[in-house]
């Protein structure tokens, strides 16, 4: 039975991934400090012979006995609320915590795919966003903790690869829903549901003029775990290429949920919040063979009854 690590596996793009190589027939260790995961996201797997969870803090040395044959490091606050809460931790994580697993990769001769992110494009110049583009992020904006720490990552990664010879993979997430995202968790999906779910006030940050392109999470499952069986090594952009404006999606939430007590309320737009957001998904299609296939809602809806039930 081929063994993987997945560091942040109680959080919910992790807690995903769990499941998913469960499902494939792998031994899963996940890995998680609970700092913005939740043991809910992975109380249902706790009874299996073949599933282990590690209390630890990925920013300090990792040990794992035993072989491993692969590490999917997701651990870190992905939402731009956390990580201006938490920015040490953040840039810690996607730093000290990818250089020790790399260094528990290279000891092992696993192969090590990180989760790097649309960020590394920072509020981007070109559109759509393919991997060929470097990037427009100011380093030392708010953003700057998350952004940097994973342009880091990827840095690194790729000297581990190229000096050490070392399998690495590098996906590069671009904005992703559904269930066990946090209902505190601040991004625009959590925010607009649960808003409208509890009759709030829906808050659009600026005009709602700026767009993302929301890709469902079993997509993205399914593309992160062909890339890591892939032999390519250059980071591959992962995520739904439809784009919409925030304004069309808090729409769309509400006349989902029809809440009449929910309307929309303006608020500030904060500093450095990309204008515009849709990845090239090209690479994917021809390397992985890979293209999202849910759409919107269908995948709203099923995020919408997630929602529901914890609220
Ligand atoms: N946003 C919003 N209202 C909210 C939360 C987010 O209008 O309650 C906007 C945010 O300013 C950004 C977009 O929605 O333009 C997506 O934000 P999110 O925090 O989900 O992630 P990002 O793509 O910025 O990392």
């Amino acid at each position: 039975m081929k063994k993987v690590l997945i560091t942040g596996g109680a959080g919910f793009l992790g807690s995903h991934l769990c499941d998913k190589f469960i499902d494939e027939g792998y031994h899963v260790i996940a890995m998680d400090n609970l700092l913005t995961g939740s043991l809910d996201n992975i109380d249902h797997l706790f009874r299996l012979k073949n599933f282990e969870y590690y209390h630890h803090d990925v920013s300090k040395f990792v040990h794992i006995p035993g072989d491993l044959d692969y590490i999917l490091h997701f651990a870190s606050p992905a939402s731009p609320v956390d990580y201006l809460e938490m920015p040490i931790q953040t840039l810690k994580v996607g730093s000290l915590g990818t250089h020790n697993l790399l260094g528990l990769a290279k000891e092992k001769n696993a192969r090590l795919l990180i989760a790097s992110t649309s960020e590394v494009y920072g509020d981007p110049l070109i559109h759509p966003q393919n991997e060929e583009y470097w990037g427009n992020v100011n380093p030392i904006g708010p953003r700057g903790v998350y952004d940097e720490a994973k342009r880091f990552q990827e840095a690194i990664t790729m000297a581990y690869h190229n000096y050490h010879g070392l399998e690495t993979r590098i996906v590069r997430i671009f904005n992703t829903y559904g269930p066990r995202m946090r209902v505190q968790d601040g991004r625009a999906l959590p925010n607009f549901f649960s808003q409208a779910i509890r009759g709030e006030k829906i808050t659009i940050y600026g005009d709602g003029s700026q767009t993302r392109s929301f890709c469902y999470v079993s997509d993205l499952v399914e593309g992160i775990y062909k890339l890591l069986l892939s032999d390519y090594h250059l980071p591959v952009n992962i995520g739904n290429p439809v784009e919409i404006t925030i304004k069309e999606v808090a729409e769309e939430v509400l006349a989902l949920v029809n809440n009449p007590r929910a309307e929309i309320s303006y608020q500030d737009l904060p500093k450095d919040d990309p204008k515009k957001r849709q990845p090239d998904i090209a690479r994917a299609k021809q390397i992985l063979n890979w293209s999202p296939k849910v759409g919107r809602r269908e995948g709203m809806i099923k995020t919408l009854e997630y929602f529901k039930a914890v609220l």
